[in-house]
């Protein structure tokens, strides 16, 4: 059945019957009704009107290889015609989750070397949490098993994925968190750093919360501490330098397992394969989905770190977890083609040493001395702008929020889509921009700021 036999007026009132999406107002979507997205290519997504919008997001920061790309689909269509479906329960595997397993531990830190499989970010988290858990427990320790996360914090939306994040609104519809989560101030300086503080300080500060929240548990009974290495679906907060240095030395100290969560920022964004190599953080687990297929194929990877790993098959027997498709052969086979189409076209380094450098330097100059924004701040190819009523106050219009989905709004309408996060702006391109992709977004979103002011 092809959409094509449809308009757009007859697909929205079939959505509006039938489909509740992820995070939405559903009386508020029924007033206006679902923009249809029916096709992509390199760095553009269509609607079903035909306009043409350069993709800001990469879709939700996943389709980092860029869109159009035959030769996954290609990898998908030959393994389903080999073998569409088989799992790696009952002492059986089949070769792709195996291959790509071996291509990720050559990636990763160097003290990453086992990876377990699920379908989504959250369900890694997911893992991740039991993995932590029962590391302690396997240890003899099975008190120590307080996890320290952040406020503003985003690990998924799964019950455990939601209890680790620290966003209050999903904690309220939980109807009962995972207990034994605990959620400290977030590396946000531009609203939480005091006035006259610098950076390092505040770096430093905010790192201590974490220390506090240790010592107030007892180091006998925290398991783990859990962060972004940035912040992204919180407001891509990006942290002082001086932060995670200081993370690292107060799980050290205490024996707390650093657990980074890269589903947004693994595979190529910041410029490094993982942030972790970027920022030199080395952690026991990292989580990683989103990228690992540019978003072709739903796949999670956990990585499990050497330390937890050799507990877990040496003292653990049966590990009573997994999901019918942790290794699904076809979502690893695009896997490993999209990690060939990155290396193969150095998309890594050229954010690192040309794209990355770029879109900061023009995000930099062409919109942070626009009266509505409060700062401009960047990584590889991630990106927040901070909208704000008065430069030198730093005071927000209202309501909050506001003014970040007018200017959304408007950089839609200019054929730039955007996310607005409260009252940030947020990118996040695919790693095929280049400076000309960049200057053309850059232009879409200063008459976006012009026309929302
Ligand atoms: N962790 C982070 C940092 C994320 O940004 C997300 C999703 O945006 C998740 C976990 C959850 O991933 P998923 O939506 O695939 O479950």
């Amino acid at each position: 059945m092809s959409y094509q036999n449809f308009s757009l007026k007859q697909l929205q009132e079939i959505d509006a019957g039938h489909h509740l999406h992820p995070f939405t107002d559903h009386k508020e979507l029924r007033a206006v009704g679902s923009r249809m997205i029916v096709r992509a290519d390199g760095p553009y997504i269509y609607d079903s009107e035909g306009n043409e919008i350069l993709d800001g997001m990469a879709g939700l920061w996943c389709v980092n290889a860029g869109y159009g790309r035959t030769e996954l689909a290609e990898a998908a269509y030959e393994q389903m015609k080999e073998l569409p479906y088989y799992n790696s329960f009952f002492k059986c595997s089949t070769p792709t989750p195996v291959l790509l397993s071996k291509k990720l531990a050559e990636i990763a830190p160097a003290n990453m070397n086992q990876v377990f499989y699920g379908s989504s970010g959250s369900e890694a988290n997911d893992t991740a949490l039991r993995v932590v858990r029962r590391y302690w427990a396997l240890e003899g320790k099975p008190r120590k098993n307080r996890i320290i996360s952040r406020k503003m914090a985003y690990h998924g939306s799964t019950i455990a994925g939601a209890s680790l994040g620290g966003m209050s609104h999903m904690h309220e519809q939980l109807g009962g968190a995972v207990p034994n989560i605990v959620h400290v101030m977030p590396p946000y300086s531009f609203e939480l750093a005091e006035p006259g503080e610098s950076e390092h300080d505040f770096g430093i500060r905010a790192a201590r919360a974490v220390e506090d929240a240790i010592l107030e548990a007892g180091a006998e009974n925290v398991a783990a501490f859990i962060g972004e290495p940035i912040m992204g679906a919180g407001g891509v907060k990006i942290p002082p330098e001086s932060y995670w240095p200081e993370i690292q030395r107060i799980c050290r100290k205490y024996d707390v397992l650093l657990m980074l969560d890269e589903v947004i920022t693994g595979y190529g964004r910041t410029g490094e394969w993982f942030a972790a190599q970027a920022m030199g953080i080395e952690a026991d687990t990292i989580t990683t989905a989103k990228a690992l297929t540019s978003g072709y194929q739903p796949l999670s990877a956990l990585f499990i770190g050497d330390r937890i790993a050799r507990t877990l098959i040496d003292k653990g027997g049966e590990f009573f977890h997994g999901y019918t498709y942790s290794g699904h052969p076809v979502a690893c086979a695009v896997a490993l083609k999209n990690l060939e189409i990155i290396e193969r076209e150095g998309l890594v380094d050229r954010v690192r040493s040309d794209t990355g450098p770029y879109f900061r330097k023009t995000l930099m100059e062409r919109l942070s001395g626009h009266p509505i924004v409060g700062q401009v701040r960047t990584v590889g190819l991630l990106g927040a702008i901070e909208i704000v009523a008065d430069k030198e106050t730093r005071e927000r219009f209202q309501p909050s929020g506001s003014a970040a989905v007018k200017v959304r709004d408007h950089a839609i309408a200019q054929g730039l889509m955007m996310r607005a996060t409260d009252d940030t702006m947020i990118l996040s391109p695919p790693l095929i921009w280049t400076r000309e992709t960049i200057d053309i977004a850059a232009a879409r979103i200063e008459r976006a700021l012009d026309l929302a002011a």
